[in-house]
């Protein structure tokens, strides 16, 4: 069946303004036809209409920073060890939320034992409803830091291996974590971060030589530092960036992932569970860190894509709009958040062929009962998603 969304208002997410009385025509998964409502010359009895007026349809959406094996929630970590067949199947479940939020792309960064990459390649069969999924398998840090289901290493060599061992286990890209000591566990002598330039030098070479891209977890000063001169292709957090870093990252065009839904959601739960006043502090700093950083950064002339952290930073699923609303309130444009949300994001993960709307391109959209760009918000106003053509929610 051939689909038209007629006489909408289209962003196309290459950067020109939104324009009205538009019509897209979708066959076959892919974007057939784009033009003005009144020049479509098909034959209205063999597609199916969808009405877009007063709509805004924009391309489908991307988050660049998701943890499906988690829900996210005030006890985020400890939902990673949950049994297998539980985090297998919500994993599945979230995925679908997350899709009917709009999100029709998702890089997974990290998840317990490679359940990210079994759950991309059943959404690529068809088998389960969920977002098109590049999963980085499991994180990859050093020993006695970070999370403990994380893949570990302690020597330059097991650090290659690693790298090696995700690529063969089908990870679509390599995410990293540094990270300070874990409490108890650092020896004498031994600097903030042990996974330091020189392995995190050695850890882009080997997943840029294998032709994958690698992304960064760092948001702790130090970490911020040694990642923003690496040559990763994204930070991801990135609170602590300082304006060095940022002339750096954009000379090395590395991207930003801000995930401030971590520290906004992080902020909610210190209200109305009872956390220690610690975290409050902690989230406190993130959010002051993280405004300074993307402020900056959009200054400086950082890319910057959207991530939210779902899942893996207290932040639950299916809540990609608060992301892009808190860009906004960093000083992004609402059509600049779009773009990370986007084409950015599409630039970022490697997907040619989507993150725009344009002939040829799979036909991946999401039609709103708003206008973003008056109002970010408005991407909670969700009348249809469509992906591969086939309307999804
Ligand atoms: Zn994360």
């Amino acid at each position: 069946m051939h689909l038209l969304i007629d006489d909408v208002q289209l962003w196309d997410g290459t950067g020109s303004p939104a324009q009205s009385k538009m019509s897209v025509e979708a066959r076959d998964g892919r974007i057939h036809w784009v033009g003005a409502a009144s020049q479509w010359q098909g034959n209205r009895a063999t597609v199916r209409v969808v009405d877009g007026r007063a709509r805004t349809l924009i391309p489908g959406l991307m988050d660049c920073h998701v943890h499906y094996s988690s829900p996210g929630g005030p006890e985020w970590i400890a939902r990673f060890t949950d049994p297998l067949p539980e985090i297998s199947m919500r994993a599945i479940e979230l995925a679908e939320a997350s899709l009917r939020s709009g999100v029709t792309t998702a890089r997974d960064v990290g998840a317990p034992q490679g359940v990210s990459i079994r759950l991309a390649r059943a959404a690529r069969a068809g088998e389960i409803r969920a977002p098109n999924i590049r999963a980085a398998g499991t994180w990859i840090a050093h020993q006695g830091t970070y999370v403990s289901f994380a893949r570990q290493f302690a020597e330059a060599d097991e650090l290659r291996n690693a790298i090696r061992a995700e690529i063969e286990a089908g990870a679509d890209l390599i995410k990293v974590a540094l990270a300070g000591w874990n409490e108890g566990a650092r020896p004498k002598d031994a600097p903030d971060i042990p996974f330091d330039k020189k392995l995190l030098a050695m850890a882009v070479e080997e997943a840029h030589k294998a032709g994958f891209k690698i992304a960064c977890h760092a948001n702790d000063p130090t970490s911020c530092r040694i990642a923003a001169h690496a040559g990763v292709d994204s930070l991801e957090h990135g609170m602590f960036l300082e304006a060095s870093d940022l002339v750096a990252m954009e000379k090395n065009k590395t991207y930003l992932v801000p995930t401030m839904s971590v520290w906004d959601a992080m902020l909610y739960y210190s209200r109305v569970v009872d956390w220690p006043e610690a975290r409050r502090k902690r989230a406190e700093d993130l959010r002051q860190g993280s405004r300074a950083a993307v402020t900056a950064a959009i200054k400086a002339g950082v890319k910057i894509a959207l991530g939210t952290d779902a899942g893996g930073g207290a932040a639950r699923h299916g809540r990609i709009a608060r992301e892009a609303e808190l860009m906004v309130e960093c000083g992004m444009e609402p059509g600049d958040a779009l773009i990370a949300a986007t084409s950015n994001a599409a630039k970022l993960i490697g997907e040619d062929e989507r993150g725009t709307i344009e002939e040829e391109k799979i036909a991946d959209m999401v039609l709103l009962d708003a206008n973003p760009l008056e109002n970010i918000g408005g991407l909670r106003m969700i009348a249809a998603v469509f992906q591969d053509g086939r309307r999804v929610a």
